[in-house]
């Protein structure tokens, strides 16, 4: 296991591994926490995506989005509505026409929202920075939080990208961003 999967796994209270937690509350039958870190705890354990897979590194996406990779063991779900989702990885070349619907779209998420930008495409334009159709990052149109880079990046790396994120919301601790 390494460092950032560790730090990962104990964000709610600092027990050397889970047989001490399990100790802890079998002895006690309660755990005390402040109520940031209780926040946290949830917030960063169940994240609710929008998927916005628009060209080839959305199957990279949809890899880490199967069994073998396992997204919902970070308490991760896909949402169908941007009302109902708190994380949008944009995966793929953003073009010139597709700009205004993912801004739309960004708008209508929950407070606080993130966004993980997956890809050279996504990232800067990609293979395609020169087009006339294409914008050269996502990040001209949304906040990003998170760059994935690759061609198409893995779904390893998409998950460390998770991961960072997670980290960097603890971080951060916010209701409204
Ligand atoms: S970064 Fe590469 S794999 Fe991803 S959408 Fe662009 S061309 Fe496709």
């Amino acid at each position: 296991m390494n460092d950032l999967t560790k730090e990962n796994s104990a964000p709610l209270v600092r027990f050397n591994d889970f047989s001490e937690f399990s100790n802890e509350l079998d002895d006690q039958g309660y755990l005390v926490t402040s109520l940031s870190q209780a926040t946290e705890w949830a917030r960063t354990g169940s994240m609710h995506i929008l998927s916005f897979g628009l060209a080839c590194c959305a199957v990279e996406m949809m890899q880490f989005m199967t069994p073998r990779y396992d997204f919902e063991r970070f308490g991760m779900a896909l949402r169908g509505s941007p009302r109902q989702s708190d994380l949008m990885i944009v995966a793929g070349t953003v073009t010139n026409k597709m700009a205004a619907p993912l801004r739309k779209v960004y708008d209508q998420m929950a407070e606080p929202r993130y966004v993980i930008s997956m890809g050279s495409c996504a990232n800067g334009g990609g293979y395609y920075h020169y087009s006339y159709s294409v914008v050269r990052g996502v990040d001209r149109i949304v906040p990003v939080d998170v760059y994935v880079p690759g061609c198409p990046p893995t779904a390893e790396a998409l998950m460390y990208g998770v991961m960072l994120l997670q980290k960097k919301m603890r971080r951060n601790p916010t209701i409204e961003r």
